[in-house]
């Protein structure tokens, strides 16, 4: 009988100290069983922890952790080790006592164009060791293999790779990201499927101004019309060496400095200006800028898939539709036209100047002292 009594003593004794210790175990973790890796303490192990870890990393005294839960690694301090430790927790359940290290580009997949040269931003975590880069095949991309700078070389798919050496306890790792280089064409190659890519300052042909940009080059002007217009019409505007089309500038030209912009101006001005414009282009895959005769604007919208009633000179009121002229001119990177009166070079007499308006799809005769917009063309 006292036996039992004494045993019932202990066990409530027992009960007792359990309850002391549980209630003490910390309190930010609620179901009081720590789980290795959860190092805000909310329960679950997942990619928030580690960017907890990281920014406690960075501003210790700032940054509220469960110490014991982010030592990961079990080195006894909390540390950049713990971070892949922690990774390994999230992808496979459990900690990484061979810590392996964390490595990837930035873009998985990158576009550029012949004869750019750009690096891929690259991430990593875990080893201190050497990065060192390969790029295959090399008739498409070189790279520097210490800096990851890549040459596109050639047209076509390369893969880039990096490999982390291992350093420490810290495993090696590879990365890897696909590179689609686009050939480049020249002008003097163009074909009809070009109308409505861009030619740039360099005599380079690109679909859009930001593939433009991508690739290193400023985009000039929207490609409009493919074919010779040597003096046809009897308003050839330039020289015989540009034989292979018309191309339309991708803004309006302001009054008489030729800056980008929209404002409209009297013919005297509207030469001025369009002769000016400020726009780069290829000096020698290119004509100056200039103003479109009448004949030049009717080829240009014909080329955009309008329609006209143009056989061999203008008349009042004559039909000019512009087709897709809108969405091509949006679409490359252009900004598009105001839907109103647009200079041409074409005199009807001595004070009055033929124009094209966008809004009534008409070509008229007006005054030279009235105020319209101007868009200059380059031939190529
Ligand atoms: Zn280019």
């Amino acid at each position: 009988m006292q036996k039992r009594l004494l045993s019932i003593t202990w066990l409530l004794a027992v009960l007792v100290s359990t309850f002391t210790a549980v209630s003490s175990l910390s309190a930010a973790n609620a179901s009081n069983v720590l789980k290795l890796g959860d190092v805000d303490g909310n329960g679950t192990v997942n990619v928030a922890d580690i960017t907890v870890l990281i920014n406690y990393l960075k501003t210790p005294s700032t940054v509220n952790i469960i110490s014991a839960a982010a030592d990961a690694y079990h080195d006894g301090e909390v540390n950049a080790s713990d971070e892949a430790a922690i990774a390994n927790i999230i992808m496979s359940g459990t900690p990484d006592k061979s810590a392996n290290s964390i490595l990837f580009f930035t873009e998985p997949t990158v576009k550029k164009a012949f004869g750019t040269a750009f690096a891929n931003t690259i991430v990593r975590a875990g080893s201190t060791g050497a990065i060192t880069y390969s790029a295959s095949p090399a008739s498409v991309a070189t790279v520097n293999a210490t800096t990851g700078e890549v040459t596109c070389v050639g047209a076509g798919q390369a893969t880039v790779t990096a490999t982390l050496a291992a350093s420490g306890k810290f495993k090696g790792a590879t990365a890897q990201y696909e590179l689609n280089v686009a050939p480049v064409i020249m002008a003097s190659a163009v074909t009809s499927s070009h109308i409505g890519q861009v030619i740039c300052n360099n005599g380079h042909i690109h679909a859009t101004v930001s593939d433009a940009t991508d690739a290193g080059c400023t985009a000039s002007a929207m490609i409009a019309y493919v074919g010779n217009l040597n003096n046809a019409g009897g308003n050839g505007a330039y020289s015989d060496n540009f034989n292979h089309g018309l191309a339309i500038a991708l803004t309006d030209v302001s009054n008489t400095i030729g800056e980008e912009g929209s404002s409209k101006m009297q013919l005297s001005n509207a030469y001025i200006s369009a002769g000016a414009y400020t726009r780069a282009r290829s000096a020698t895959y290119t004509s100056a800028w200039f103003l479109p005769s009448v004949y030049q604007w009717e080829r240009i919208l014909i080329g955009c898939g309008g329609t006209t009633s143009y056989t061999d000179k203008p008349s009042n009121d004559m039909l000019f539709s512009y087709g897709n002229f809108h969405t091509m001119m949006t679409g490359c990177g252009g900004t598009d036209v105001q839907p109103n009166a647009y200079w041409s070079s074409t005199q009807f007499e001595t004070y009055n100047e033929w124009y094209y308006n966008f809004g009534f799809k008409r070509i008229y005769w007006g005054s030279k002292t009235n105020d319209f917009y101007v868009r200059a063309v380059l031939a190529f």
